[in-house]
């Protein structure tokens, strides 16, 4: 089975007259249209928001469509926050779940009117310490509504990505959250919202739905020990993509209508038929529909045979980093046998710089100019999000596919001047 690119060669080979090789290529429609299936999925709910996690593809242009269509935000740092302000989101269309955080950015976060997810009890009196005048805060107090991020423990078992989440450093522990509920109530607090995040990239929507079961219960705790009704639950991130054309998407669906069920059975015979219900996925809201799109500039045959890109790990790290995989095709090739076993390389001083090991693939031709259009394909989250200067690569830029079919450049490459830009010396 194969993937499908939204250009055919000569398109791409015209395009990439106006934009060299490498660069990312966004498409809007497809990001729209999968937008729009997640929100008449879980339209069951009377109150549902999904908050993009800006760290998956952080672009303005790419944020203000997410929010045309309906989507918050979900920021971890200051820069983030500044992403979403500036791509028009504001107030509690953004969610603020960030750990080990600096009191500078609780202070952007208030002064955006941002729900503010703790990660850690400690982090309420840290919080009221931020906000206050003597730190500079510009409206001391604690904000209207607050969340606290759960961490399961030993309770439920994290997705292999995520790991146990014993292990992990993330959220408050069960008696830790009570204990925060009840401190807030005392300080005069009205509003809570519960938050975890137990997986990455998972497929299983049944996984998803367990971690659901598991907030709706606690919920229920919580209100019955607190004396509070929770405003929201959180489901976190992690839905997962199929990167292996073999695999399925998740079906939306699915995953509401199940939901759905829960929600009747636990929370709403508990009187908490009002909770609504927030997720802050990223990979599997523009992974699928960003594609990397170079140029094979050289061929070596040794002990292996090697196709070298005009890419590097720099652009995308998640092969390297994980052993991530990633469908590769080659423009105009895509019905061609793939007679070639070929380990795809980028060219930084590093073995594992490789988009793919041993990989089936027609014979790809190479050269500068002439060379194959060899598109890396699932890159929309998480890619070029994560590149580096290693090396002195510099990372490339990003397009975007509008829904006219023209295409806009939204990210410049980066120049040799952005490189030396840090390199100041100071007395
Ligand atoms: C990374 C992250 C997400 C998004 O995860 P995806 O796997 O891209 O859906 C959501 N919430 C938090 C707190 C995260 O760190």
């Amino acid at each position: 089975m194969s993937k499908i690119f939204p250009l055919n060669k000569q398109q791409l080979e015209a395009l990439c007259e106006r934009f060299p090789t490498p660069f990312y290529l966004y498409d809007e429609n497809a990001i729209r249209i999968n937008a729009r299936e997640i929100q008449k999925a879980f339209s069951l709910f009377p109150n549902f928001c999904q908050h993009f996690a800006v760290k998956a593809l952080p672009n303005p242009a790419i944020l203000s469509i997410l929010h045309e269509e309906g989507f918050g935000m979900d920021c971890s740092s200051l820069p983030e926050l500044l992403l979403a302000e500036k791509s028009g989101v504001s107030g509690e269309e953004i969610m603020f779940t960030s750990n080990n955080t600096p009191s500078e950015e609780f202070r952007k976060a208030k002064e955006l009117g941002a729900i503010i997810n703790l990660d850690d009890i400690t982090h309420i009196e840290f919080l009221e310490k931020s906000l206050s005048k003597e730190a500079g805060g510009a409206s001391p107090g604690l904000p209207a509504i607050i969340a606290f991020r759960y961490n399961p423990g030993s309770l439920k078992m994290g997705n292999g990505i995520i790991g146990n989440p014993v292990e992990a450093k993330y959220g408050f522990t069960r008696e830790q959250i009570i204990e925060g509920y009840k401190l807030l109530v005392s300080k005069g607090l009205k509003r809570f919202g519960l938050h975890t995040m137990v997986a990455s990239n998972e497929l299983n929507a049944d996984y998803h739905l367990e971690t659901g079961k598991l907030l709706f219960e606690f919920a229920v705790e919580i209100k019955q020990k607190c004396g509070i009704e929770l405003e929201f639950v959180n489901l976190g991130g992690g839905v997962g993509i199929p990167y292996k054309p073999d695999q399925k998407p998740i079906d939306y669906h699915y995953l509401a209508q199940e939901l759905k069920k829960l929600y009747d059975h636990i929370l709403v015979p508990a009187g908490l038929g009002n909770v609504a219900i927030h997720t802050e996925w990223g990979r599997v809201i523009t992974g699928p529909y960003g594609y990397l799109v170079t140029r094979a500039i050289h061929k070596k045959e040794i002990y292996r045979n090697y196709i070298g890109l005009d890419a590097s790990m720099a652009d995308l790290m998640r092969p390297a980093l994980y052993g991530a995989y990633h469908y590769i095709s080659v423009a105009g090739k895509e019905d061609d046998p793939c007679t070639e076993t070929y380990d795809v390389v980028g060219s930084l001083c590093e073995n594992n710089d490789k988009f793919a090991l041993q990989r089936q693939l027609p014979k790809i031709e190479v050269g500068e100019k002439t060379g194959d259009l060899v598109i890396i394909h699932d890159v929309g989250a998480h890619g070029r999000a994560m590149g580096f200067n290693y090396n002195g690569k510099l990372r490339c830029g990003e397009l975007l596919l509008q829904k006219d079919g023209t295409v806009l450049q939204i990210r410049r490459p980066e120049t040799i001047d952005d490189y030396f830009a840090t390199l100041i010396k100071t007395e």
